[in-house]
């Protein structure tokens, strides 16, 4: 039977971070996922700065080949108001398309990879895991996003309920008349919240990509949000009125405190395995990857021993990083949303200060050591 240092079950950005990172240590990793890449990945493809500088991203390499798309505004309003448009002087994000970036995080890996085939079988055997029959490793990562069987297993399908966000996006490339009726410039995204604060749409430009996208903390109708979000966009003329219409949905877990597990003799979950996508923006990517590195710093210093109590510091970082009690999760915080009023949301300082630089920027949280 074929044998690996460590086995990771999902290619995203979760996955190849701690593979990447592990693999320069001398590890021999095998990441195992059910998709053949580059595939998709239904998201709105919104990464802040800290992102590429965790990567160590060569941003201009990176952009020669790939839509690294510069953002330095945001247009945000409620739907149906006007909307505000705040400005920064240099670029506070950047826009990637998720088939590139995944594909090209984990190509830098030096992982065996095992693509277009799923987590089958989990055994366990001795201080062993077998895989699949096939694959013989001390460790399992589950890093397979919302639906990871390792997190399922190891959380149980209640436990996982809390703070789902559904959503859904599609993302197209515009013919040359679409760019010309396309309002909405790929250096300022737009963010439109719901009346009732419970979620938002998004409309993001990447060079010649347009990506439309809405998600909530509930799904009730959420197909027909989606479609009258759209019809808002068009109305305003800020999108073609040719908008292919084929949505693709999907789900997350945002980050509501340390209880929950995330660690077990011999398993460990990083990214939305574990759950821990930013309560208020949604940005799940970089807490994926700030997941992935502090797993990777316990795993060098457990030193092959991975009985739960060497893997607990785990969890004591990502409480650290993320909160151990979770504020009430939700794009907007509970206890606020009868004082946020459509005047306040079109308010420059509250849009800039509050909205943007707090919650969505997270400007004031240090880089990950
Ligand atoms: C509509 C939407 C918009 C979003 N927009 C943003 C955004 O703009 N910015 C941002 O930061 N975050 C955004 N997010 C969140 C972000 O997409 C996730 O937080 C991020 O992808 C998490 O990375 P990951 O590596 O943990 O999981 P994923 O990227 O989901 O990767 C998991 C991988 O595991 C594989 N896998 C799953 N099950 C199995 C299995 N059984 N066996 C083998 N492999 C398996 C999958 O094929 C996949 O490749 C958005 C999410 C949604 C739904």
């Amino acid at each position: 039977m074929d044998s690996c240092d460590v086995l990771i079950v999902g290619g995203g950005p979760a996955g190849s971070t701690l593979a990447w990172k592990l693999g320069n240590r001398g590890f021999d990793v095998v990441i195992l996922d059910k998709s053949a890449f580059p595939r998709d990945k239904v998201c709105a493809g919104w990464i802040t700065p800290a992102v590429t500088d965790l990567l160590r991203l060569d941003r201009d390499a990176y952009s020669r080949e790939h839509i690294l798309q510069p953002i330095s505004g945001f247009k945000t309003g409620m739907m149906g108001g006007a909307g505000v448009l705040t400005r920064y002087e240099k670029t506070i994000s950047y826009g990637i398309r998720r088939s590139e970036f995944d594909h090209y995080l984990l190509g830098r890996t030096n992982a065996r990879l095992q693509l277009g085939n799923p987590l089958r079988t989990l055994q366990r055997e001795h201080d062993y895991w077998i895989v699949n029959k096939s694959m013989k490793t001390p460790l399992v990562i589950g890093a397979g996003g919302h639906f990871c069987p390792i997190s399922r297993s190891l959380r149980g399908d209640r436990e996982r309920n809390g703070s789902v966000v559904v959503a859904q996006e599609i993302e197209f490339e515009m013919d040359a008349s679409q760019r010309r009726n396309c309002q909405v410039r790929g250096d300022t995204p737009e963010l439109y919240f719901c009346e009732d604060l419970k979620g938002y749409g998004w409309c993001i430009r990447k060079g010649n990509f347009l990506n439309i996208g809405l998600g909530r903390e509930d799904n009730r109708a959420l197909t027909e949000q989606v479609r009258s979000f759209c019809g808002y966009l068009k109305e305003q003329e800020r999108i073609p009125s040719n908008c292919p219409a084929n949505f693709r949905g999907h789900a997350y877990m945002l980050y509501n405190g340390a209880s929950q597990a995330t660690v077990d003799d011999g398993v460990m979950l990083v990214g939305d395995a574990a759950g821990l996508a930013c309560p208020k923006s949604g940005e799940g990517i970089r807490p994926a990857i700030e997941s992935a590195l502090m797993a990777a710093e316990v795993i060098l210093s457990a030193d092959g021993d991975y009985q739960r109590e060497r893997l607990l510091p785990y969890s004591s970082l990502l409480a650290g990083r993320f909160g151990k009690d979770g504020e009430a999760p939700g794009i907007f915080p509970r206890p606020l949303r009868r004082f946020i009023s459509r005047r306040l949301m079109e308010n420059s300082w509250f849009s800039r200060h509050v909205l943007l630089d707090r919650w969505f920027l997270n400007i004031h949280q240090e880089a990950l050591v």
